[in-house]
């Protein structure tokens, strides 16, 4: 494959694609609030549902119970599903912000467990029921730098490319983060995902608008048989 250089890959990508202010629930609360804790809950009720499903679930668990450690480990457990339910899963991931909530409650200081060394904060927070490597991967990703989760879209695109042969959460964040500079790896992380949503979708991917059409393994594969 004719494999572009990490910055050529993103410029293409930034020139072909722009994203407004609430196209990431994690990136839209880091911006406001600088809170580990308020961005865990954000990418906790990501989990399997569109962005604005995330939006709705967060803005009502703020008005209802509030986002704050306090709040959420004082509140019972069933008014934190009925805020949270336009995310689905809502038992799930009520009981999964409420085990955050008691987490820090416990002593536990988000920022401090932040700062350890990425796989020792990956080791400490993936304790957390409901808590995966991805969703401290977003969260290293914004207060640290250096790390590319690998959401389904991630995945799906980095296998396309080439970038990535793995169906392996860490290879394929290894593998990126190989190829990526570490001061360009979160901005990596979101135009893939906005790369995945908007153009290499899952089933027909359209691969005659996307402006990595000539750098594509999948798409140059196709364009070999077609002949
Ligand atoms: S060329 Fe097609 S398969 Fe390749 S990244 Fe673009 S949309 Fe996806």
């Amino acid at each position: 494959m004719p494999r572009l250089k990490p910055h050529e890959l993103l410029e293409k990508l930034r020139e072909a694609l722009t994203y407004g202010d609430e196209e990431f629930i994690a990136f839209y609360i880091f911006k406001r609030y600088r809170d580990p804790f308020k961005v865990l809950v954000g990418v906790i009720l990501s989990q399997n549902t569109a962005e604005a499903n995330t939006f709705k679930a967060y803005r009502r668990l703020e008005k209802e119970v509030g986002v704050s450690v306090d709040a959420i480990a004082s509140a019972p457990l069933e008014k934190i599903e009925e805020a949270i339910r336009p995310a689905g899963l809502w038992r799930q991931k009520a009981r999964s912000i409420k085990s955050l909530a008691e987490y820090v409650k416990r002593g536990n200081d988000l920022e401090t467990v932040l700062a350890m060394p990425p796989e020792e904060a990956r080791r400490a927070l993936t304790s957390i029921p409901g808590v995966g490597e991805k969703t401290v991967d977003v969260v290293l990703a914004l207060f640290k730098g250096g790390v590319v989760p690998v959401d389904t879209h991630v995945r799906r695109v980095a296998n396309r490319l080439g970038l990535s042969k793995s169906s392996s959460y860490r290879k394929i964040r290894e593998d990126l983060e190989r190829y990526f500079p570490s001061d360009l790896r979160l901005e990596a992380h979101m135009y893939l995902i906005l790369l995945g949503r908007r153009i290499c979708r899952a089933r027909k991917p359209l691969c005659e608008i996307c402006p990595l059409r000539s750098y594509c393994e999948y798409a140059l594969k196709g364009r070999e048989i077609q002949r």
